[in-house]
């Protein structure tokens, strides 16, 4: 049977490191105070709770975290202005819009105001871009998808030369995680709704990654023998025995692809923590970024005048 990956555990030891880099920094920078602002619009039960799960873990990493909560009726216009003063407030490093936006509100225009220094969510244009150039450098890469690596990368699963296959392609997820895979120099394929011949596909997979959100949809008859497996899927199903009435599960059917995998994500307790504790670094590196700017300009030395006027 494969072995299980903890990102409960590995989510922890990280927010663990974060705080003690933070506290290290503090002690010789006491002005240091890494700062995020969530954005939500509307009252969405789904967005709510991840926006608590974000909030959640800031305050435990003792960042600085505000929720700014618009209703459903505020214009694009009203919504770029808020954006705007939050890209000119020197005390805030990161800025996060919680997706979805209501559709009045054209949300790939939102994403691009965010500045570029502190689009923690990693979604803007110019981010993308460079994810996606070879050899580019983003100032963010997006929670998720980086999340999806360090449990990669912890694990030791080599990926150099190997078959990734991705199923689902959305610029959320997958897309940016097929950059990610890519640029680990692993043979990658992107599946969608689309593709045809999936299962097949998906033997070929020494390392799959399913971000598909449907319950349970790959399959163990699917896998190689030994193929790595992580589940990026959050999906609520109905399940009388449980008191609220549901239960979470993942986009791989867990019992029948462990007994072929060799490494497998569970679902909840695998790439879920990992995504805010994703966040909670690149807030961290854009504060550590934004006062070395700071210093820097505070350095250097106005041109000397040797001449008198
Ligand atoms: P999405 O709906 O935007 O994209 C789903 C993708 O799956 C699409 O590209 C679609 O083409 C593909 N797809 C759908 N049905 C398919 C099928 N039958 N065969 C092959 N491909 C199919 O979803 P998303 O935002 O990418 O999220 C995917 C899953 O990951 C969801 O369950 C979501 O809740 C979850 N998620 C988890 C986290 C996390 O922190 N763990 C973060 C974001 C999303």
């Amino acid at each position: 049977d494969a072995d299980k990956i903890d990102g409960n555990a590995i989510a922890k030891s990280i927010r663990q490191e974060i705080q003690k880099e933070i506290t290290e920094i503090k002690r010789v920078k006491p002005q240091f105070n890494p700062n995020l602002v969530i954005i939500q619009v509307g009252d969405r039960p789904d967005s709510s709770a991840y926006v608590r799960m974000k909030l959640k873990a800031a305050h435990e990493a003792k960042l600085s975290c505000e929720l700014r909560k618009f209703p459903d009726s505020i214009t694009e216009a009203q919504l770029l202005e808020e954006i705007e003063d939050l890209n000119d407030d020197t005390s805030v490093h990161g800025i996060l819009v919680q997706l979805p936006l209501p559709k009045e509100i054209n949300e790939g225009r939102i994403t691009d105001a965010v500045s570029i220094d502190k689009d923690v969510d990693g979604f803007g244009t110019l981010n993308i871009g460079e994810l996606s150039r070879r050899g580019g450098s983003p100032l963010f890469v997006p929670c998720t998808p980086k999340g999806v690596m360090v449990l990669l990368e912890k694990h030791k699963v080599e990926l150099r030369g190997k078959n990734a296959v991705v199923i689902g392609r959305s610029d959320i997820v997958g897309t940016p995680v097929a950059s990610l895979l890519r640029a680990a120099d692993a043979t990658v394929t992107v599946c969608h709704r689309y593709t045809q011949d999936l299962a097949s596909i998906v033997k070929q997979a020494d390392v799959v990654i399913a971000a598909v959100g449907v319950p349970d949809f790959v399959k163990g008859e699917w896998l190689k023998p030994g193929a790595v497996v992580i589940d990026v899927g959050i999906n609520y199903v109905p399940d009388e025995t449980k008191k609220s009435g549901k239960r979470l599960t993942g986009d791989v059917d867990y019992a029948s692809s462990a007994k072929v995998a060799s490494l497998i994500t569970p679902v909840p307790g695998g790439v879920g923590p990992m995504t805010v504790a994703m966040l909670v670094q690149n807030v961290v590196d854009s504060a550590k970024r934004h006062y070395q700017e700071q210093e820097r300009r505070h350095v250097t030395p106005l041109p000397l005048r040797l001449q008198k006027p």
